[in-house]
């Protein structure tokens, strides 16, 4: 299934010139990673970016170096080789996340787990796998900062619409909201936030410390 929910245009561009978060850039790969569209894009973003490079040189581009840029956009992008499975039965990350390590998972609630994911450059984000059980509800929470999450598996819904593998979320202070997964499995997402939830109602007041998210 194609993705239908995209990052920004800028935070690909982000992405692609290395100057996003990392735990951010992790998420947006996880996408770009299931997204021939945004693959396309960053593809182009990074033959952009080392046209720009030549050009601040002393010596003259290489010939044909803008048209190369330029015929990013229309070549398709190479697939990627398919998520692998831990034998472990955690979730695995989409190839090409490299310098990630992952945690140990917690339980925090019944049907929830969270894993979390340590990034190349231990950023100060909180980077996490969060597994939830299927047809389970969210507390009610919003964000205090910028949160991005790209769902790996399954798929969750909330009055924005419905998220499927792939598909990826940028949520802030100005949403609030209760996700529910799907009742025909769990769902696993892959999310990096610059501050803590807040959660709005007593349940999840009290797991938050367990999940430590
Ligand atoms: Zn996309």
């Amino acid at each position: 299934m194609t993705p239908r929910h995209h990052p920004s245009q800028d935070l690909i561009a982000s992405c692609a010139a290395g100057t996003l978060r990392p735990g951010a850039a992790l998420v947006v790969r996880a996408h770009i990673a299931r997204c021939p569209t945004c693959r396309a894009e960053a593809g182009f973003f990074e033959s952009l970016g080392g046209a720009l490079l030549e050009t601040e040189t002393p010596a003259p581009m290489s010939a044909g170096a803008l048209d190369r840029a330029l015929a990013a956009i229309d070549r398709p992008a190479p697939a990627p080789p398919a998520p692998a499975r831990v034998r472990s039965g955690r979730p695995a990350l989409p190839h090409g996340l490299d310098g990630v390590t992952m945690g140990k998972r917690r339980w925090i609630a019944p049907g929830v787990t969270v894993t979390p994911v340590t990034t190349r450059h231990n950023s100060r984000e909180l980077v996490y796998l969060l597994r939830i059980g299927a047809g389970m509800v969210l507390p009610r929470h919003t964000h205090a900062g910028c949160e991005f999450t790209c769902v790996l598996e399954g798929s969750f819904s909330d009055s924005a619409g419905r998220y499927d593998p792939g598909d990826f979320i940028a949520t802030d202070e100005s949403i609030e909201h209760s996700p529910v997964v799907a009742r025909d499995g769990p769902c696993v997402c892959l999310a990096a936030t610059d501050s803590p939830l807040v959660m709005r109602d007593l349940v999840g007041r009290i797991f938050q410390p367990l999940a430590g998210i």
